[in-house]
């Protein structure tokens, strides 16, 4: 929809590759100021040589790390209007008994605290003004076991938990905090889809059909409805954006 977020500045973290970058890609087309962040120069570099556009800024950094989500917002001025908190990464399919602190650790720390760092960041400018639209990814794996291994589980249970509260906390501040929950999606992190670990580890356990995997751009279509103002009665929720798996 031409011009739906016009005037706004809008942060999208991990818009170097997949969901992200389909997101970005929507909101500039739409109108919108992006702030790009991503752990990887060289996939912001290649989007902002495809975009080349004065509304896309591109912020490289660890978005689990404080001083670089300090650097995001920065970059992004004063007023952030909008608030995709969309990187994450998997988790080697580990059961319980076979974490590692190393992947506990990084896992939580950008699919979890990483969410919870970039709205600490910018909650407080929307209280200010009353304004604010933030979107978390959740997956399938953030209401059931069986679609990853235990740590990226807990972490996606634990964005749900964070967004609900954030959206009862600031709700009536003027802020919306919702959850997208994808399925599978084709895109360049590390899914079942297209490796063989389900076969060996989930297989036996998942006896449910995963619908065919998504494209991106159907991501950013339910991401960028629940940032827009089609969605004004809409706070703390969790959109199933998955084909239908969760009805399985
Ligand atoms: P992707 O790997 O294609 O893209 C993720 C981007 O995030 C990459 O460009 C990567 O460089 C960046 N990133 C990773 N760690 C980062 C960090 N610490 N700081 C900044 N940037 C970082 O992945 P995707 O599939 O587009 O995933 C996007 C979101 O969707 C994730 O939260 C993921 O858990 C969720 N999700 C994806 C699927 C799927 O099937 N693809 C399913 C459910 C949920």
């Amino acid at each position: 929809v031409a011009g739906r977020f016009a005037g706004r500045t809008i942060i999208v973290t991990g818009a170097g590759s997949g969901i992200g970058r389909a997101t970005a890609v929507r909101l500039l087309a739409e109108g919108a100021r992006v702030i790009a962040a991503d752990i990887s120069q060289p996939r912001l570099d290649e989007l902002s040589a495809e975009l080349g556009t004065d509304s896309l800024v591109t912020v490289a950094g660890d978005v689990s790390a404080q001083a670089d989500v300090d650097a995001l917002v920065a970059a992004a001025g004063p007023v952030v209007d909008g608030l995709v908190n969309n990187a994450g990464i998997m988790d080697a399919f580990l059961p319980t008994a076979e974490i590692t602190d190393e992947v506990w650790e990084r896992v939580l720390g950008v699919n979890l605290t990483s969410q919870m760092r970039t709205m600490r960041a910018v909650l407080p400018g929307m209280i200010t003004r009353g304004f604010g639209r933030i979107v978390n990814l959740a997956s399938e794996a953030g209401i059931r076991a069986g679609a990853s291994g235990s740590t990226y589980t807990a972490s996606k249970h634990a964005v749900i938990g964070l967004t609900k509260s954030t959206a009862l906390f600031y709700g009536p501040k003027g802020i919306r905090c919702n959850a997208v929950a994808p399925g599978a999606v084709i895109t360049n992190i590390e899914a079942p889809f297209h490796s063989a670990w389900a076969g060996e580890r989930l297989g036996p356990i998942m006896q449910t059909t995963i619908p065919a995997p998504a494209q991106a751009e159907e991501l950013a279509a339910s991401i960028s409805w629940l940032l827009s103002e089609d969605s004004p009665n809409v706070n703390g929720a969790v959109l199933m954006s998955d084909g239908g798996w969760s009805t399985v």
